[in-house]
């Protein structure tokens, strides 16, 4: 890979960095503003519930949002090793389309396929 697509990956990646940094804590935000209201109700059962739900729906979409922000810093590491762009499973080169659309990914979309068959 050449130096000018690593850099221009680099960038994809520290802006995306960026943005999920950004939705990580609209949603601890959110987070917050409902945990006071959840302070405000009290006794009424059918309310509880409902903030219960939206909280899990919260930390479900945050979860998702700190797996890819460690894939981001790992790919970020991979960049800094000179490794990055190379499948993890058979050591190809991955393809430039799919580095584009998920530039933290690890393997090829042949491994990535046949790790998700294993599942
Ligand atoms: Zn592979």
């Amino acid at each position: 890979m050449t130096e000018e697509k690593i850099k221009y990956y680099k960038e994809l990646l520290l802006k995306e960095k960026a943005s999920m940094a950004q939705s990580l804590s609209d949603d601890d935000n959110a987070a917050r503003s409902m945990m006071e209201q959840d302070a405000n109700v009290v006794g009424d059962s059918a309310d509880e519930a409902s903030v219960n739900i939206s909280q899990n729906i919260l930390n479900l979409t945050n979860n998702k949002n700190k797996e890819t922000m460690v894939a981001i810093e790992a790919a970020l590491r991979r960049i800094e090793e000179k490794t990055f762009g190379v499948c993890v499973h058979c050591g190809k080169d991955i393809n430039p389309e799919r580095l584009e659309a998920l530039p933290w990914t690890t393997m090829c979309i042949k491994c990535k396929s046949a790790s998700e068959k294993r599942r």
